[in-house]
């Protein structure tokens, strides 16, 4: 079957729908959003179909199906549980020369009511011809997860300026260029961030711009580009992305997006390779792979990159393990984009904590075992927090430990905590290969040995990390000494 895909405008047109039911009553709700005249001719309607009938927003025209009933209508739709009628709705609308879609009966139809990706007035239908719906739904998800819900406002501000675009940009080649420029660019950026008087005048900003010049035009910060060589400078954007733990499925639709979208991604060496895998396969990937210890080295050349590739006019990902701004330093990379006026936006990750915590059956608070929960790092600060005015029951978790269970062990029991306290050290967290050793603070470093802890670890101590013991759930069950 070769359909020929179009789109319909109802508008205050008729349309027939035969049935009462509920998949009736979903055409009904399809045909409302599009402003088409609706009426239904049923034994029985849904209590909802008939709420519409009663405000007035579908006319109940008869209970028996007649095929003069087809009159005047532009489309019809036989949505009864009855075969025989159904077919015969098919063949009287045939007969008329009016479109019918007989619900679960391709042959019989006409046209096809297509699966949708709803970002109005952009919408995205999907058809199998009836052959596979599943594999049409499928499609829409995948589609579904990969197009922005801002796309909808995008259109409509571009909507708003067709006209001008086009007298301003006569020429197709042009306009084409213009239009990728706003799509890939801050525009699109802004509208995304919710900012949309400032996307309204980066887009009249380039609408008064010179062709040769488009480019160069910057969200927010235009004067801190300015000596950088003008012209020249095609200004691309960073998005700093979270990546969570490390399944892939803990990625977020934005996430997910961003990868698809990348120029060039610039990634930490916590960033496992099942993500890396669902990068746009074209995109340039460096790995900045930050070993514990060169961090002060590394940053200034990541700064660099993102920079260099930004100004080159590139769609830069920094991509970061867990959560970017959760011992992530991913607050010193945003200030370090302000401050050079590259246009950024910040997408969430799982953090370290909360994954392991999840994968590993440790509720983080509890109202029996924990009213609360901080986050440290064991790198060389943690003397600095004050460990000893914990109130009671709190749970720790302890970022980047491997190295240093002796100290924390030892800062913990100074500060007060029991040496029978519990403790979780979850290393892989959330991946194939996660491991789970359980024990008292008292014994941290003893079993961390035994068990040949490595990074990438977390260290969880308060009583919910017993709670792993019996409430495991992923991958092999904890070690319990
Ligand atoms: N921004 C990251 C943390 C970076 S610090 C986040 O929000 O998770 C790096 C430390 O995070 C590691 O040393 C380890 O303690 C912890 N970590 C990150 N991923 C982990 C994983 N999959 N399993 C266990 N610990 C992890």
């Amino acid at each position: 079957m070769n359909l020929f895909p179009l789109f319909a405008d109802l508008s205050g047109r008729a349309v027939l729908i035969v049935g009462g039911g509920s998949v009736a009553e979903r055409k009904a709700a399809l045909l409302l959003a599009a402003h088409a005249r609706i009426d239904v001719v049923a034994q029985t309607m849904t209590p909802t179909l008939t709420q519409w009938a009663s405000a007035g927003d579908v006319r109940h025209l008869a209970r028996e199906f007649a095929p003069e009933q087809l009159d005047g209508h532009w489309l019809a739709i036989a949505a009864t549980d009855d075969a025989a009628l159904n077919a015969q709705v098919a063949s009287a609308a045939n007969a008329r020369r009016i479109f019918v879609n007989v619900v679960d009966a391709a042959a019989l139809s006409t046209f096809h009511v297509p699966a949708i990706v709803d970002r109005a007035p952009l919408v995205i239908a999907i058809s199998s011809g009836g052959t596979a719906p599943m594999l049409a739904r499928l499609a829409r998800e995948r589609i579904e997860s990969l197009i922005d819900h801002s796309w909808g406002a995008l259109a409509d501000l571009l909507a708003r300026a067709r006209a001008r675009i086009r007298a301003r940009w006569p020429r197709l080649e042009a306009r084409r260029r213009f239009y990728e420029t706003v799509l890939r660019g801050p525009v699109a950026q802004l509208v995304q961030q919710q900012r949309h008087a400032e996307a309204q005048a980066a887009l009249e900003r380039m609408l008064g711009a010179q062709e040769h010049a488009l480019t160069t035009i910057v969200s927010t910060e235009d004067k801190a580009v300015e000596g950088h060589g003008g012209d020249e400078s095609r200004v691309g954007s960073v998005v700093l992305v979270g990546a969570g733990p490390g399944d892939p499925g803990l990625l977020t639709l934005h996430a997910l997006r961003a990868l698809n979208e990348a120029d060039v991604i610039v990634h930490d060496r916590l960033v496992s390779d099942a993500i890396l895998d669902l990068a746009r396969r074209d995109a340039e990937r460096i790995d900045v792979g930050k070993q514990a210890g060169f961090h002060r080295l590394q940053q200034p050349l990541i700064n660099k990159l993102m920079l260099e590739h930004a100004r080159a006019g590139k769609r830069v990902l920094r991509l970061k393990g867990g959560d970017p701004f959760v011992f992530g330093r991913g607050g010193e990379e945003i200030e370090f984009l302000r401050a050079h006026g590259i246009a950024f936006s910040v997408v969430p990750g799982v953090t370290a904590a909360s994954a392991c915590a999840a994968y590993a059956g440790i509720p983080l608070t509890h109202r029996e075992h924990a009213q609360s929960v901080r986050f440290f790092t064991a790198h060389k600060k943690l003397t600095e927090y004050s460990i000893a005015h914990k109130p009671l029951g709190e749970t720790l978790a302890i970022y980047m430990g491997v190295g240093e269970f002796a100290t924390v062990r030892e800062e913990l029991l100074a500060s007060g905590l029991a040496p029978q306290t519990p403790f979780a050290i979850i290393e892989n967290g959330t991946r194939p290969q996660q491991r789970v050793v359980l024990g008292k603070l008292d014994e941290l470093v003893a079993r961390a040995r035994a068990c040949d802890v490595r990074s990438p670890a977390l260290l969880i101590v308060g009583e919910v990390a017993s709670l792993a013991a019996s409430h495991h759930w992923f991958g092999a069950p904890p070690e319990i000494d």
